[in-house]
């Protein structure tokens, strides 16, 4: 019979997580579970969704901290995450369907680290940073170095993610997510791309784009970033962006989508958020 721990708090988790590194870690189980037929059993189940400490977003006065085991429904509904970050609950309600946003956690999307997990270019346009935790302590990831290959992160054998950490972004920095797919619900993605674009006295000064499915992670459009800072949010200016992002990503062609129509896609919906940051 497969053992089975439900630690009710972080240092509980952690000393679990320690303990068993063969194990598996479970949240909300919607990742996990899919594959489980699929895959041997595991020797135990480090179940972490009645850990109370990895539930619950709270504000400080420059972040939101969202516990890495806050399911999307919670994050959904949240005043602040609302008020703040509108473009993580325009990703969350995009994550499968309600059944889903009720079990799947921010913290299992991160580690499953997809490239089409559809919180993670809204986590890199916000600048988040990580949470970890481990016998050997804490320590804070900037996410866009977490992430460093197909599914591959930094994540240590015997580490956890204890939450999410995301700067409050200020009035002048204008917010973009679109999820391109075959339908409107419940799909995977094609591409997506999320934007953090800070525009003063009519200039950008500077913008952070994130884009998933374009590559085997999600990543920062560092070259089209650059063609955007220091130039009015114009139709120029989103030329530029477009132009630069073709010669800094690669997609590939697979069952859902072919490269050209993920490069123009992405693409267009770049130059849509340069233009859109003009016109707020
Ligand atoms: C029908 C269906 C539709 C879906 N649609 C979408 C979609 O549209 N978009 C999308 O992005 N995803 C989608 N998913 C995938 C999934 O729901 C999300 O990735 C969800 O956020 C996973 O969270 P979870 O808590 O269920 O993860 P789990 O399955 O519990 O865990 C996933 C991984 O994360 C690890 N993990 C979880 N929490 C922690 C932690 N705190 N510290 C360390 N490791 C941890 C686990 O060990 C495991 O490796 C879908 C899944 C299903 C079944």
């Amino acid at each position: 019979m497969t053992a089975y721990l439900r630690p009710a708090t972080l240092a509980e988790a952690v000393a679990a997580r320690a303990a068993h590194p063969d194990w598996m870690v479970l949240a909300g189980g919607t990742d996990l579970m899919v594959n489980a037929n699929h895959r041997p059993e595991p020797p135990g189940i480090v179940d972490l969704w009645g850990c109370a400490d990895l539930r619950g977003i709270v504000r400080s006065p420059d972040t939101l901290r969202i516990a890495a085991g806050t399911p999307w429904l919670e994050i959904i509904r949240h005043p602040d995450v609302n008020k703040h970050l509108p473009i993580l609950v325009a990703a969350a309600r995009e994550i499968g369907a309600m059944q889903i946003q009720a079990r799947g956690t921010i913290g299992g999307n991160i580690v499953t680290s997809s490239p089409v997990g559809d919180s993670l270019p809204v986590l890199l346009a916000l600048d988040a940073s990580l949470d970890l935790a481990s016998p050997r302590g804490r320590r804070i990831v900037p996410y866009h170095e977490f992430c460093t290959g197909y599914r591959t992160t930094r994540l240590a054998v015997d580490e956890l993610i204890a939450a999410v950490i995301i700067p409050l972004p200020d009035a002048a920095t204008h917010l973009s997510w679109r999820k391109v797919g075959t339908r409107a619900a419940q799909s995977i993605s094609k591409v997506m791309a999320a934007a953090a674009i800070h525009v003063e006295d009519g200039r950008i000064v500077w913008a952070r784009f994130g884009l998933g499915a374009v590559a085997a992670r999600p990543i920062r459009a560092v070259a089209a970033e650059h063609a955007a800072a220091r130039r009015a949010p114009d139709a120029a200016t989103a030329r530029a962006v477009g132009d630069a992002l073709a010669g800094e990503i690669t997609p590939i062609s697979d069952i859902r989508s072919a490269a050209d129509y993920r490069l123009e896609v992405a693409q267009n919906l770049l130059m849509r958020f340069v233009l859109n940051a003009g016109r707020a």
